[in-house]
């Protein structure tokens, strides 16, 4: 079946309801529509290619169309797509809890799969709130989160993220759970072990822990804050929190949805600082972009207690129809083969990254420029020198969007923050590149930027 460009066209502005994306604007604006990719880029059904600046959403690792997991893919088929993981085993998502038992920190023994960032999210809440009720402490409940975070758009990770902005229809709905500060450091590439965090970043946590530790299941973080903006941890900072947690009982619960394989430089965040969560959630690259699966790591301290008679009623009762998808384990388990061979080459792209990222120091209308790993975040605001952003609604960070795609690159602003999340398999010269086209959309995008400023600076 093949349609041309401008039936797909209607159709999707006719049919189509994009996640997280505000339709009236989208239709307004002159949507990109792929049809197929190569490496690191991605063409669209008028044949226009694009490099992927955010790895479809920071999802992608070793670039579209790889051979050994689209192998991987086909031969799975061969076998089975999909049979329940409720109840029953399968083999490749077998084989994948052990590999992934393997790789994540020592300790984190047991994985239970799901299919997307906010599933792994949800089941790590519930598991920490359900580890204090099987052990008779219903009244540990409640988790604390930091001011920016994300977790994913169910109710319960809104509820530990809730956004006015984003979230008001249904913020009565969620159950008040106390937030932090998040102890933010921009300008640390890639963390090394030794890195500590500063006490008194640490303070306002322990304020918080040591007057409500009583209620308090879980602490849930971040490395690096991605829909927040891009805001990196101070190196140190899950090291220290692990600290905290052991000493007031309360579990750890590290998101590294967007973080996990590799994107930090690392493996994980929490390999960088040899550290193991109570609870550790991966999604996005896990397949290596290809599928959604998603896991929830756990301890077997935390594991254990969710055994027992069946009228202890300690069993999680959570599952999701394609938890442990066979084709979505079969992609995770050559993903993670090619991981071997990639992770020791991540810090050298990161160097790479980090010297291209330097230009945009002086690119119009860049502030605040947040950076860790292979992760990037650049304020578009209305004076750098003075401080003053762009009202949200501008969605500055579009400006510089439309740039860059009319150059050949497909970035994925939140508001007035541009983000750049190359695939990490992407060469130097493809860095280089990228970074380069999203230098050049700065310029085009001054004159626009430009107009809203003076507005913006006379209103302010
Ligand atoms: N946690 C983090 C840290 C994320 O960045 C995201 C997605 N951006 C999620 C959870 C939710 O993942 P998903 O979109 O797969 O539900």
């Amino acid at each position: 079946m093949t349609f041309d460009a401008d039936t797909l066209r209607a159709w999707d502005a006719q049919h189509s309801w994009h996640p997280f994306t505000p339709m009236q604007q989208y239709l307004e604006s002159d949507p990109v529509m792929i049809a197929r990719a190569d490496g690191v880029r991605l063409q669209d059904t008028d044949g226009n290619w694009y490099f992927d600046g955010t790895s479809s959403v920071w999802l992608n690792v070793h670039g579209h169309r790889v051979a050994r997991i689209d192998d991987a893919i086909r031969a799975q088929l061969d076998q089975i797509a999909h049979s329940t993981m409720l109840g029953q085993a399968n083999v490749p998502a077998t084989v994948l809890a052990r590999e992934l038992v393997s790789i994540v920190p020592d300790g984190l023994t047991r994985a239970q799969f799901s299919d997307s960032g906010a599933t792994a999210v949800e089941i790590a809440i519930k598991i920490a709130i359900q580890y204090f009720a099987n052990q008779d402490r219903p009244e540990k409940r409640r988790i604390l989160g930091f001011e920016h975070n994300y977790h994913g758009d169910t109710l319960g990770a809104m509820a530990v993220a809730p956004d006015a902005l984003f979230h008001w229809p249904f913020i009565d709905m969620l159950p008040d759970h106390p937030r932090a500060p998040f102890p933010l450091r921009m300008d640390v590439p890639l963390v090394t072990p030794e890195m500590t965090c500063p006490g008194s970043a640490m303070e306002p946590i322990r304020t918080i822990l040591e007057r409500e530790h009583q209620q308090l299941a879980a602490i849930i973080i971040e490395p690096v804050q991605g829909a927040g903006g891009i805001r990196p941890a101070e190196p140190g900072t899950l090291r220290a929190l692990r600290e905290l947690c052991d000493s007031y009982d309360v579990l750890l619960i590290v998101d590294e949805v967007a973080t996990g394989f590799g994107r930090t430089g690392w493996p994980f965040a929490c390999t960088a600082e040899h550290m193991t969560p109570d609870l550790l959630c991966l999604g996005k690259g896990l397949t290596g972009g290809y599928l959604p699966v998603a896991a929830t790591m756990a301890t077997e301290r935390i594991y254990e207690t969710f055994l027992g008679p069946i009228d202890a009623r300690r069993t999680l009762y959570h599952g999701h129809s394609y938890a442990g998808n066979q084709l979505g384990c079969a992609a995770a388990l050559a993903n993670l083969e090619l991981c071997a061979d990639l992770f020791p080459r991540v810090p050298k792209k990161v160097h790479h990254f980090t010297d291209a990222v330097r230009a945009f120091v002086e690119a119009p209308y860049a502030g605040q420029i947040r950076h860790r790993g292979m992760m990037l975040g650049i304020d578009v605001v209305a004076d750098a020198h003075e401080g003053i952003p762009f009202h949200w609604s501008r969605r500055a960070g579009y400006a510089v969007a439309d740039a860059a795609r009319k150059r050949g690159l497909l970035v994925r602003p939140i508001g007035s923050t541009v983000i750049l999340m190359p695939p990490l398999a992407s060469t130097e010269s493809e860095l280089a590149e990228m970074t380069s086209i999203l230098r050049g959309a700065f310029d085009d995008a001054a004159p626009t930027l430009e107009a809203w400023a003076k507005a913006e600076v006379a209103t302010s």
